[in-house]
């Protein structure tokens, strides 16, 4: 096997976990990519498994379910991981039985109380910690309270995920990352990230699956997420081209992915030639 700039992959061959980024990898919006099918039935046929790592907090993993299930992918609960999950996992550990302030969607927030977690959306010194979502569902009101709880309240204060864009259909919508800064500029506060690059995602579904870290590959079409989670799990990393990293963005990087492939479709025959 040779990778796009024909350095040795064979070590592929070897991969039974498969932790796969969504959007830019394996689809655009709502149109799959050729080769996605075929690489998920590949996994299966070697007995492997592929799960889908999403910094995504917007939706919830019953959505995501339905949206990939309409492409025709295979799935169950047990091939997600979000970053609402993580973050939920991060709460729980850290801040047990604490009132949560939380900023997102509607899905998010009811994804975090079927994760077991007490929240409130109202600016109320009865909250413990703030936890900030992927919210494109944003409006000043919002903007304002979560404003207000930085202000009023020295509290600890997670986000979800630091991307700074989402990829759409016409180029890119501001993300989390960015909607931080912009509180960032108001407030003085920052927060912690819970999503890609940080390694936990990945550490946990390993764990939680029982695979080593020589038989996981991580797939992302951003480096400063999806490459650098890997990187920091200490596991093997495909860069795509079919989304947000460009050769030109890889050259200046300094964090370099183990693989570079074109897309989904050149990898899949590369690993079944
Ligand atoms: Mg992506």
């Amino acid at each position: 096997m040779q990778d796009y700039f024909g350095k040795n992959s064979d070590s592929l061959k070897d991969k039974k976990l498969f932790l796969f980024d969504m959007d830019g990898t394996i689809y655009m919006d709502n149109d799959i990519f050729d080769g996605t099918l075929d690489l998920l039935d590949y996994i299966d046929s070697i007995g492997g498994k592929y799960v889908f790592i999403t910094n995504n907090s917007s939706k919830s993993v019953d959505a995501y379910i339905q949206k990939v299930r309409n492409m025709g992918i295979k799935a169950n609960e047990l091939n997600f991981y979000t970053s609402t999950q993580a973050s939920a996992a991060y709460l729980k550990k850290n801040y047990p039985d604490q009132l949560v302030f939380a900023m997102g969607t509607k899905s998010f927030l009811d994804e975090l109380g079927k994760l077991g977690i007490k929240y409130t959306t109202e600016a109320t010194d009865k909250a413990k910690v703030i936890l900030m979502g992927y919210d494109n569902e944003l409006n000043y009101e919002k903007l304002t309270n979560i404003c207000k709880m930085l202000t009023f309240y020295d509290l600890p204060y997670i986000a979800t995920n630091p991307d700074l864009v989402c990829p759409v259909s016409f180029g890119y919508v501001p993300d989390c990352g960015s909607v931080a800064t912009i509180i960032k500029n108001a407030t003085g506060k920052y927060p912690i990230f819970i999503g890609k690059p940080e390694p936990t995602m990945i550490e946990f579904v390993m764990d939680s699956l029982g695979y080593s870290k020589q038989e996981t590959v991580v797939l992302g079409d951003r480096i400063y997420t999806d490459i650098a989670s890997g990187l920091n799990a200490g596991v093997c990393t495909i860069l795509v081209l079919s989304g947000e990293a460009t050769l030109k963005t890889l050259e200046e990087e300094s964090r370099q992915p183990t693989f570079v492939y074109e897309n989904v479709r050149v990898l899949v025959d590369d690993l079944k030639r």
